[in-house]
C-alpha cells in the first residue's frame, strides 16, 4: 500500500496532513508512505523528521502522487494533482463537499474515490476520526487567545491597592465544538462569560462549564437535527432572537461568533447596529468568517475597526495552531484508514459502512453521497 502525504497549496494553510506518529503508524501497518518535501515547514515538522519516523521524501508532487493508492491532504488539492492520481486511488481530506461543484466532477472523472472528512457523522464510532471537532475545539481557544490579546483591558478580575479592575464580560454564540472551548478558555483566563445556542442541549454543557446560557424558547420547533446539528431557523425565531442579542450584547466587551448550519450560509447574527451598541474598545471575533459570517461587519482576513469595535475576521484559526492542528488532524485520518484498509494494509472499502457511505463523494466516476441528493 502506497500512501502519499502532500504539502498544502492554499494560501494560509500552515498544516500538514501527517505527524511524525502518524507515518510510523502508518509504516507499522506495511504501508510505504511518502511525503512531498518541505510539507511541514509551515508546521515546523522538518523533512528529516519525517524521514526519520519512515517516510520517503519525493521532491515532485506528480511523481508522489502518480503511484499511490492513498493520498491523504488538509485540504482538497488543485486540480492538476487529483488528474495526476491513478484511476481508482483513494483521497482522504477536507474535500469541501459545499464548495465548488467542479472541482468534485474533476475528482470524479479522474476516478478518484475521495472521501470527504467534514462528512464524518457524529457517531461515537466515529469520534477519533472527527477532525471537524478536533480542528474546532483549537479554533476555538485561539479565537479567545486573539480576544485577549487585542483588548486593551484584562480579562479576569484584579483587586489592587490602585483600585479594582472589572472582569471581562465575554458572549460566546453557538455554543458547539468551537464554542464550548472558547467559553472552556474564557473561564480560564478569567471571563464573565455567557453563551447561546438554539439547541437546547447545548444549555446543560455551557452551565457545566460555569457560563450562563441565554436562549430564545421555541416552542414547538426541533431545532437540533438527528446528526446533532443546527436546522435554520424560522423567520419568527431569528426575530426574537435578534431581540434578545441585540439586548444582551450592549453589555458586552467580547463577542466570539461560531454559529453554523451545515450546507447553508452561517447565520447573520450580530448587526451593525448592534456592533454600534458595545462600548468602543470592545472586540467581536467571527469564527463563521469563511461561511459568509455571523457578523455583518466581519471579513474574511481582516480586523475591521467600526466605531471603536474590532471585528477581527482571520479565516482558517486551526491553521495558526498548525503545531497542534496537524497531529491531530493527522490521528483522525489514521484512525480513518484503519476503516478502509485490511489487516494486511490493503484497501477494503466496505461501502455499506455507515462511516463510509456519509464520507464518500466520488467512486467509479460519480457524486456519491446522499448531499448531492438534497
Ligand atoms: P457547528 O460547527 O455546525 O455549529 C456551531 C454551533 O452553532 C452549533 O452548536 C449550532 O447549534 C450553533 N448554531 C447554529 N445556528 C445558530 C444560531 N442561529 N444561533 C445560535 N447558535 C447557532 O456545530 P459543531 O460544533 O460541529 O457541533 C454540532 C453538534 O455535534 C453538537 O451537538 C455537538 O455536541 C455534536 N458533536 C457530536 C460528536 C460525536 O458524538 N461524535 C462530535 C462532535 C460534535
Amino acid at each position: 500500500m502506497k500512501i502519499a502525504i502532500v504539502a498544502e497549496k492554499a494560501e494560509g494553510e500552515s498544516r500538514v496532513a501527517a505527524s511524525p506518529e502518524a507515518v510510523k503508524a502508518l509504516v507499522g501497518k506495511g504501508a510505504e508512505v511518502s511525503i512531498e518535501a518541505g510539507a511541514g515547514a509551515a508546521a515546523y515538522i522538518g523533512d528529516e523528521v519525517f524521514k526519520e519516523a519512515g517516510a520517503k521524501i519525493v521532491k515532485t508532487r506528480q511523481s508522489l502522487v502518480k503511484d499511490a493508492d492513498i493520498v491523504l491532504a488538509v485540504r482538497r488539492p488543485e486540480e492538476a494533482t487529483v488528474k495526476a492520481m491513478k484511476s481508482g486511488a483513494v483521497l482522504v481530506g477536507q474535500l469541501d463537499p459545499y464548495g465548488d461543484r467542479k472541482g468534485i466532477e474533476a475528482m470524479a472523472a479522474a476516478g478518484v474515490v475521495g472521501f470527504a472528512m467534514e462528512l464524518m457523522p457524529r457517531i461515537t464510532r466515529a469520534q477519533s476520526m472527527d477532525v471537524l471537532s478536533s480542528q474546532a475545539n483549537l479554533a476555538g481557544y485561539k479565537a479567545v487567545v486573539d480576544a485577549a490579546s487585542l483588548f486593551n483591558r484584562a480579562m479576569p478580575m484584579m483587586m489592587t491597592a490602585a483600585g479594582t479592575v472589572p472582569p471581562a464580560r465575554l458572549f460566546v454564540m453557538g455554543a458547539g465544538v468551537a464554542g464550548l472551548q472558547a467559553i472552556a478558555t474564557a473561564r480560564r483566563l478569567g471571563a464573565v462569560v455567557s453563551a447561546t445556542d438554539v439547541r437546547r442541549a447545548a444549555g446543560e454543557q455551557v452551565e457545566s462549564l460555569g457560563a450562563k446560557f441565554v436562549m430564545v424558547e421555541a416552542e414547538g420547533e426541533d431545532l437540533e437535527t438527528a446528526g446533532g446539528y443546527a436546522k435554520e431557523m424560522s423567520e419568527d425565531y431569528k426575530r426574537r432572537q435578534a431581540e434578545l442579542v441585540a439586548e444582551h450584547v450592549k453589555a458586552q466587551d467580547i463577542v466570539v461568533t461560531t454559529a453554523l448550519i451545515p450546507g447553508r450560509p452561517a447565520p447573520k447574527l450580530i448587526t451593525k447596529e448592534m456592533v454600534e451598541s458595545m462600548k468602543p474598545g470592545s472586540i467581536v471575533v467571527d469564527l463563521a468568517v469563511e461561511r459568509g459570517g455571523n457578523c455583518e461587519l466581519s471579513k474574511p482576513g481582516e480586523i475591521v475597526e467600526h466605531k471603536g469595535v474590532k471585528i477581527v475576521g482571520h479565516p482558517n484559526l486551526p491553521s495558526r495552531l498548525s503545531g497542534n492542528a496537524s497531529p491531530l488532524y493527522a490521528k483522525n485520518l489514521v484512525t480513518f484508514l484503519g476503516v478502509i484498509m485490511g489487516e494486511k494494509g490493503e484497501l477494503t472499502i466496505d461501502w455499506d459502512d455507515e462511516i463510509v457511505a456519509a464520507t464518500a463523494l466520488t467512486r467509479d466516476g460519480e457524486l456519491v453521497n446522499p448531499i448531492f441528493e438534497q
